[in-house]
């Protein structure tokens, strides 16, 4: 019986011992192998003096050894705690200081980062570095791996145990870490599996971090049906086309961003991708006429995950089909689906009543797959999970069907002369605009108002728009009480590595009455 992720990998040990696990690169990890090394390692840490529930840290890109790591913790017990490569020192330090690991294992082009901040790690006993020059301070993760018996370590973990403690985004603050058990990631796992149909022969290719629960559940829902994953390193839009081709890929996942870049791979229309039956896309929303060049292009495989690192990353989906042209049709497209079969959804007001379809109000959701609690923050899992509901933070509507429309954060929100304002209906609105690429909106601080709309903008190489244009444009899209009151022209827009517009930094550079254009 499966009841942790231990015994995923057992299973398929079991079941297939010569089929892939991975495919990284072109080199082909089994099932077998997988096992093999993951108790390896975790008979290795054994060996050293780690013990259930101490924490195994990882900083790295997608590897075998990443994957290798949690296959680790999955069999002995250990608590994987991920940290997000693309952050800032201190801002690893930070986390790493949260969860408090006994081993930190690293890729070596991290080194130097961790060295920055050595001084505050005093609870790390043991650093392992692979993929490059090991440091003084640190040990080879191969020589350590290579002491451990293939019998794995004496112990093995139970069902409501802590597998893995992950950081979230940290789009709205400082990144929370959350507590998601052996449990919590079995329901995920056949969650996945079931409502994306996968099977045995299903290879799922992997570039989105897998530190991060998107790809990490993607991944556990194709392994616990015993298929393979295409797994790479980083994103580079011709390397997943031509690897989408060649290896005969069936699922993929990637932010909006990356659909973009993947689209505009040049001759992508002559590349056949048939083989794909589903593109999954998730964590930030997907302008509607990129969603619609890629249904043309691709057809019906696009597929819209919502969720969470609390929620248990999926809670609601839908497949995207070609609209038909019909009004509700074309709307539709700009759903995040509806509720997956084990998901309580709600829609309440700020006194938590519930509220009729049609109207926006948070978003809360019930499912076995959510989160045991927030890590050394029992405050914000007491206010995170009134009465056993998820409280998002996520503003939405449900339409009479049940289709969920996302409509802002609580957090984003701007309240402009007693007003609410959805930054994301504006910035809908500003980015119909033909001259513009890519566009956030933040609230200003007002006197009058309290707060005032103002929007950052990128252009559309060789268009140009001004100020004015764009806000007479916004104009005719919504109520004129939404319009923008000032444009900023920006060259990019600073994003987290999930894709997601970072409007914690766009704050502190744009959010002044009078910000400095770049
Ligand atoms: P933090 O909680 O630290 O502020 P975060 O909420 O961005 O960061 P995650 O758990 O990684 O951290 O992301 C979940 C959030 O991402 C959701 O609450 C929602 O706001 C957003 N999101 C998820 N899926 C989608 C989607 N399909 N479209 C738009 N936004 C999405
Ligand atoms: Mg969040």
């Amino acid at each position: 019986m499966i009841e942790t992720l231990g015994d995923v990998l057992r299973n398929n040990a079991y079941k297939f011992p010569n089929e892939t696990a991975y495919n990284y690169h072109g080199r082909i990890v089994t099932f077998g192998e997988h096992l093999d090394r993951g108790n390896r390692l975790a008979s290795a840490l054994w060996k050293r003096g780690i013990r259930r529930q101490d924490r195994v840290s990882i900083l790295s890109q997608n590897t075998i050894e990443f994957m290798e790591s949690y296959a680790a913790c999955e069999l002995a017990g250990y608590i994987a705690a991920t940290v997000n490569w693309r952050l800032a020192a201190p801002e690893i330090a930070y986390i790493l200081g949260d969860s408090t690991p006994r081993v930190l294992i690293f890729e070596a082009q991290y080194a130097a980062t961790i060295e920055q901040i050595r001084d505050k790690l005093g609870f790390i006993e043991l650093f392992l570095c692979f993929g490059g020059d090991v440091p003084h301070w640190a040990e080879d993760y191969e020589m350590v791996l290579a002491t451990g018996d293939a019998d794995g370590a004496p112990t093995r973990p139970l069902p409501d145990e802590i597998m893995h403690l992950i950081y979230t985004s940290g789009t709205t603050g400082r990144p929370k870490g959350v507590i998601r058990t052996h449990r919590g990631e079995i329901a995920i796992a056949i969650l996945m599996a079931t409502e994306l149909g996968l099977i045995v022969s299903d290879k799922l290719q992997l570039m989105m971090p897998i530190f991060h629960v998107g790809a990490r559940f993607l991944q556990l829902g194709v392994h616990i049906r015993g298929g393979s994953v295409v797994l790479h390193h980083d994103f580079k839009p011709a390397e997943i086309v031509e690897t989408i081709e060649r290896e005969r890929v069936t699922m993929t996942h990637m932010a909006p961003t990356m659909v973009q870049a993947m689209l505009n791979v040049p001759g992508i229309e002559e590349r056949d991708l048939k083989s794909l039956h589903t593109i999954c896309y998730s964590a930030a929303p997907m302008p509607v006429p990129l969603l619609k060049r890629g249904l043309k292009l691709l057809g019906p495989v696009f597929l819209q995950l919502y969720g969470m690192t609390e929620g248990g990353g999926t809670t609601l989906h839908k497949r995207q089909h070609k609209p038909d042209g019909t009004p509700e049709d074309i709307k539709r497209l700009g759903s995040i689906g509806q509720a997956a079969p084990n998901v309580g959804l709600r829609i309440v007001d700020d006194e938590g009543r519930d509220l009729p379809a049609g109207e926006p109000g948070e978003i809360l959701i019930n499912t076995t797959s959510r989160m045991a609690g927030y890590w050394n923050n029992s405050a914000a899992t007491i206010a995170a999970l009134k009465e056993g509901w998820y409280h998002t933070g996520d503003v939405g509507y449900l339409d009479p069907q049940g289709f969920l429309y996302l409509v802002d954060r609580k957090k984003d929100m701007i309240i402009s002369g007693g007003e609410n304002i959805y930054s994301r209906e504006v910035e809908e609105a500003v980015a119909s605009h033909p001259a513009i690429m890519d566009v956030a909106v933040i609230g200003v601080k007002d006197d009058y108002w309290g707060e005032t709309v103002r929007a950052i903008a990128v252009l559309n190489p060789g268009h140009s728009a001004t100020e004015a244009e764009l806000i007479e444009h916004t104009k005719t899209q919504i109520a004129s009480y939404k319009k923008p009151k000032s444009v900023v022209f920006v060259d990019d827009l600073p994003r987290l590595p999930s894709g997601k517009i970072n409007k914690v930094t766009l704050r502190q550079l744009y959010g002044a009455a009078e910000p400095k254009a770049s």
